[in-house]
């Protein structure tokens, strides 16, 4: 380890193993024996092609997920996801259901309500989120087009513990600040996203 390096533990952009800074590095300029960074090169180069689906690939692998999962890279971070969800999957008739545990939980729901396609499942917003919401407090809406939860509280802190059981309901997660941090059945999720610039 080189000594001038500082170790940033923040839950936004944080430390980077050594060896991975270094492989950039040193492919910086020359990509593959392309003659091009990678920057450079088309995205539809065969070049890119193949870090593009190792990268998807990597991903299924580390979450132990199959090809029954889709694995996309957007633009605009979470924060656009919290948009698109709702303009996506819900509805009048089938609301985007929402645990309030914390202000990204409270971000996005506040864009299904500007819909007016937004419900709540559960909040501690009352007690200041000083907890997550359990299990035995969410009213679980049977006809919602998704309960959404915001698996890390980044700014209060919290974490979830356990997985909630929805019956059926597809459950969707915010997962920006703790995604892959532990071991989780991310199966038991149908859809989770997270700004990958943390
Ligand atoms: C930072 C953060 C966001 C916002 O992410 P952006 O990609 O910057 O929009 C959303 N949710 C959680 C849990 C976060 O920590």
């Amino acid at each position: 380890m080189e000594a001038d390096r500082v170790y940033n533990f923040n839950p936004g952009p944080a430390t980077l193993p050594l060896e991975v800074l270094k492989e950039a590095q040193a492919e910086f300029l020359n990509f593959n024996n392309s003659g091009m960074s990678i920057l450079e090169i088309s995205h539809r180069a065969p070049q890119y092609a193949a870090v593009h689906e190792k990268a998807k690939q990597d991903i299924k692998d580390l979450m132990g997920l199959g090809d029954d999962y889709e694995v996309l890279f957007c633009q605009g971070g979470a924060s656009q996801q919290f948009a698109m969800i709702p303009l996506n999957y819900a509805t009048k008739e089938h609301p985007g259901s929402y645990v309030l545990s914390g202000s990204f939980a409270e971000k996005a729901y506040k864009e299904a309500e500007h819909l007016g396609v937004g419900e709540i499942v559960a909040s501690s917003k009352e007690t200041g989120y000083h907890h997550v919401p359990q299990q035995d407090e969410l009213k679980i809406d049977p006809n919602a087009a998704y309960v959404h939860v915001c698996y890390n509280n980044t700014i209060y802190g919290t974490e979830y513990h356990y997985i909630p059981e929805t019956n059926g309901v597809p459950l969707f997660a915010d997962m920006s600040s703790d995604m892959l941090s532990r071991p989780v059945d991310f199966h038991k999720f149908d859809f989770i996203y997270a700004g990958v610039q943390k």
